[in-house]
């Protein structure tokens, strides 16, 4: 008779232990039904890259002065600067100019040391070619300016998480006049005081 009980009690206590486990995993499958997919719906939505982006570089041939400092500051000495001494002018002119961005690594050293300002890092990610080699950029495609997703009728831009406001983490619905969390990148260190612009 104790052996009986004994059983009972055992089978009582794993059943309930089960249904517990069963509970709490339908509570969790519930809660996820409630919210909201925070996917990008790819290539329907895309989301905003933020300031610093550092997507396909943007030159402008006619600022450039064929310094090649460009070349000395990238790691990998990547930029092409092909040029010839104009005898008349006693100045070095630009033939043709290039990136390969299946090597460059974005790391903005271009960018940032060349004199005339003529490269500028933009918000162009979608780099995808089926030949590596089509990823070389002659003087022509890099002086095409990028698709700002924004601008874009085809799309519907999102704010990425950089836009959002403080605790929200998805980027679906987000009324525009609900300002971001955390400051600009023109805000930071600047006079708490100043009216702050939010985007
Ligand atoms: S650093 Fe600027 S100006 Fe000099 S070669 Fe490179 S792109 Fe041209
Ligand atoms: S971004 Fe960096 S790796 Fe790419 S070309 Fe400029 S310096 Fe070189």
């Amino acid at each position: 008779m104790f052996g009986f009980l004994k059983q009972v009690g055992d089978y009582s206590r794993g059943a309930a232990a089960a249904a517990k486990g069963i509970t709490q995993g339908l509570a969790v499958t519930f809660d996820h039904m409630r919210r909201r997919p925070v996917t990008v719906q790819y290539p329907y939505e895309k989301l905003i890259p933020s300031e610093r982006y550092r997507g396909r570089i943007h030159f402008e041939f006619d600022k450039c002065i064929a310094c090649e400092v460009c070349v000395r500051v990238c790691p990998i000495n990547l930029p092409v600067v092909d040029w010839v001494m104009n005898k008349e002018t006693r100045k070095k002119q630009l033939k043709n100019y290039s990136i390969d961005f299946g090597v460059c690594i974005f790391c903005g050293n271009c960018v940032e040391y060349c004199p005339t300002n003529c490269l500028s890092m933009t918000e162009e990610y979608e780099l995808a070619a089926f030949d590596r080699h089509q990823l070389n950029f002659d003087n022509v495609a890099l002086g095409r300016l990028p698709t700002s997703v924004t601008m874009d009728p085809s799309v519907q831009p999102l704010r990425e998480l950089a836009y959002l406001p403080k605790g929200v983490m998805d980027p679906h619905g987000i009324p525009d006049e609900e300002g971001r969390a955390g400051e600009l990148p023109q805000e930071v260190g600047a006079d708490p005081s100043a009216t702050r612009q939010h985007q």
